[in-house]
């Protein structure tokens, strides 16, 4: 089977458990990073974030990097066609056969037809949409810290270093006042609508993202389960 080929349907032999193929929806500062982390961890798939993917682009000065460093620090959108064929890289690698957790993509309805045309013939996308208040978002970004040396997210709580790496933990250059602002827009206007792209799914779930991140981590495993288990009873009763 090509990788990330659908398990569904083979006719002959044991049945493959589906690939885990979950897109983390929600707004900037709703936890997507960490959970993405968490459930890529655990499931053993590889957590692909267009952030750190362009992030990393402009620390190395890369084509890319040079040519998204003005919207990235201005907390706006790089171009669709950029996020699309670095997603389509990623996705065609062969670690990405056995599952993958997006984070940050899609952020257009335009990504997210191109992420449905990318899914032919894998198995489907479980899209899980972390909600959490605007007041609280902003609180979060404004006291956000992330680790300069391994990237990871501190939250909002942590001191100094980071827990993982002893790294220097430092502000996010888009975590300023301002370019949070624009960035929450964005979102609404660009981002939002597409939860309504993915809500008629069986494979769509929404999430709390406004309570402990064990809490979040718990009801996301258990949103998950929910949409392999009804996925098994579809199956079940083909
Ligand atoms: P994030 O780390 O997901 O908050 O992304 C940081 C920044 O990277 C965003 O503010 C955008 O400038 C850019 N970016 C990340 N993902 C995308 C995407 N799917 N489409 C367009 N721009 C993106």
């Amino acid at each position: 089977m090509p990788p990330g080929a659908s398990s569904l349907g083979q006719g002959s032999g044991a049945v493959q458990a589906p690939a885990l193929n979950l897109v983390m929806l929600g707004p900037p500062g709703a936890g997507k990073g960490t959970q993405a982390e968490r459930v890529a961890r655990e499931r053993r798939v590889p957590r692909i974030s267009t952030g750190d993917i362009l992030r990393a682009a402009v620390v190395e000065d890369t084509e890319v990097g040079r040519a998204v460093r003005v919207n990235l620090d201005a907390g706006q959108l790089v171009s669709d066609e950029i996020v699309i064929a670095i997603v389509k890289a990623r996705l065609s690698n062969q670690q990405a056969g056995r599952g993958f957790v997006l984070d940050g993509f899609p952020r257009t309805a335009v990504q997210a037809i191109a992420l449905d045309r990318m899914m032919s013939g894998r198995d489907p996308l479980t899209i899980v949409n972390l909600v959490v208040p605007e007041d609280e978002l902003m609180r979060r970004l404004m006291l956000r810290r992330v680790c300069s040396r391994c990237g990871v997210s501190a939250g909002s709580t942590a001191a100094g270093v980071c827990s993982r790496c002893g790294g220097e933990l430092v502000r996010r250059s888009d975590d300023a006042g301002s370019v949070i602002r624009e960035r929450l827009r964005v979102h609404a206007s660009r981002t939002q609508p597409i939860v309504d792209h993915y809500r008629p799914r069986l494979t769509y779930r929404q999430v709390m993202g406004d309570q402990s991140p064990d809490r979040v981590a718990a009801d996301l495993r258990a949103a998950v389960e929910s949409v392999v288990e009804s996925a098994g009873a579809a199956r079940d009763l083909t």
